[in-house]
């Protein structure tokens, strides 16, 4: 039997990061998990948060902690890129449009974690309509207040980051075992890994990054305190000319007053792979749910409703970029990972088995943070002094 001294089950977002940390410090890692699959709709394993072009970034997130460890994933973007010659990187700022009037997700105001981290912003507040002649494809209500954060913020491409974060990983000596983990079993001395196609292997220690998969197989005891939602984005098609002429478009974060869709997020134009140009929107819609077995989650990607709210989706689409003109809309279907209060979990599980995943949203920004504080732990119990823990437990 093949015997690693770490194993990190997912090549994920964060399973990624964490492998590339890992291997720095030892040459016997393994990363198990499989690649993309080529048809979404035909797929029979498992999926995963990431299958996208865009991901959005920046320094302001939901809590002065969560921007914290942002801000320590951001910093390293460009040295990842250089490491591995692939770019993955695109700082063209941040609009962030909020109302006093309409509930929001944050966990603390956003104005209070600006000041508090010194957080480079412009602030335009409800009804200086100044923002327009800066931004002038966008259109929303005088009711809102503006910031604009500037590079760092921006977007990522997260297909091309995990891709980085494995070529480092790889040249430091990482080895890839592209299978589905279905069983673990720590006896206290290591873990024993079983994958789907009967293959065993062990570790010294595990560290589970399997996102909304982490209880539908036997990975640890007992079941851990993740939801899985559905989440769904409209991907409107402009021409390339629109294309480049929108490509300095910052990336937007908007927390509408609108009867159906709630939190909106968008993405400037990319390329996606049938050689198309998109703007990605996404939202909270009344129709999210949330699957737990393998089977609900595969029949989700495979066929779940996600025109539901085409309408809706086009409608504000719309409705914020008034002068852009689409091409045609279609949906896409997605999933995310919750925890109860809106913190990751990063923590040791059994003796030798540890996890990291949940990040409601927005975990692709700040992967790279929290693959290394998950690699620490799992190395020899350090944690970042700057970061508290008890946000990040399995319990709390
Ligand atoms: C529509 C949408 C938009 C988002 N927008 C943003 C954004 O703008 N900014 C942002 O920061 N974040 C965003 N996110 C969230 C971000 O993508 C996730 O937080 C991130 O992908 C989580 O990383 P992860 O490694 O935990 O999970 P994943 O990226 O899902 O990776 C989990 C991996 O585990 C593998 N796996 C599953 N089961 C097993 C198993 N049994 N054995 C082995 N491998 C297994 C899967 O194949 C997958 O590769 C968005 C998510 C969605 C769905």
């Amino acid at each position: 039997m093949i015997e690693f001294e770490f194993v990190v089950v997912g090549n994920g977002m964060f399973g990624s990061a964490a492998a590339r940390y890992l291997s720095q410090q030892s040459d016997a890692v393994a990363v198990i998990g499989p690649g993309e699959p080529d048809d979404e709709l035909t797929h029979d394993g498992v999926y995963a948060s990431h299958y996208d072009e865009r991901r959005l970034v920046r320094l302001l997130g939901r809590s002065k902690l969560r921007s914290e460890i942002g801000r320590m994933a951001m910093a390293n973007y460009r040295w990842l890129e250089e490491r591995s010659g692939i770019q993955f990187y695109d700082p063209v700022g941040y609009l962030i449009v909020n109302s006093d009037d309409v509930e929001d997700n944050n966990l603390e105001s956003p104005m209070e974690v600006m000041a508090a981290l010194d957080i480079a912003h412009t602030l335009f507040t409800a009804g200086d309509p100044s923002w327009r002649t800066i931004f002038p494809d966008f259109d929303f209500p005088e009711t809102h207040w503006v910031i604009h954060e500037p590079d760092p913020a921006g977007v990522i491409d997260p297909r091309a980051m995990l891709r980085a974060q494995n070529v480092v990983a790889a040249r430091d000596g990482a080895v890839f075992i592209p299978e589905i983990v279905v069983n673990l079993q720590d006896d206290g001395n290591g873990v024993q890994i079983e994958t789907q196609s009967g293959d065993r292997y062990r570790a010294g220690k595990v560290l589970v990054t399997v996102g909304s998969f982490t209880n539908c197989f036997s990975l640890f005891p007992n079941p851990l305190p993740l939801h899985t939602e559905t989440e769904v984005i409209i991907l409107g098609q402009v021409t390339p000319q629109e294309a480049a002429r929108l490509s300095a478009m910052p990336a937007l974060a908007y927390t509408v007053d609108d009867a159906v869709l709630r939190d909106i997020y968008m993405a400037p134009p990319a390329r996606y792979a049938d050689g198309n140009f998109y703007i990605k929107m996404g939202a909270n819609t009344p129709s999210d749910f949330g699957p737990s077995s393998l089977r609900e989650i595969q029949d989700w990607f495979r066929c779940g409703a996600s025109d539901v709210h085409l309408a809706d989706f086009e409608r504000v689409l719309t409705s914020i970029l008034p002068a852009v003109e689409f091409l045609s809309f279609r949906m896409k279907r997605c999933i995310l990972t919750r925890t109860p209060d809106k913190y990751p979990i990063i923590d040791q599980v059994t003796s030798r088995c540890y996890v990291a995943s949940g990040a409601h949203g927005s975990g692709a920004k700040s992967a790279d943070a929290i693959g290394m504080i998950a690699a620490g732990l799992v190395l020899d119990g350090r944690w970042p002094t700057n970061i508290s823990r008890q946000y990040f437990r399995a319990s709390k």
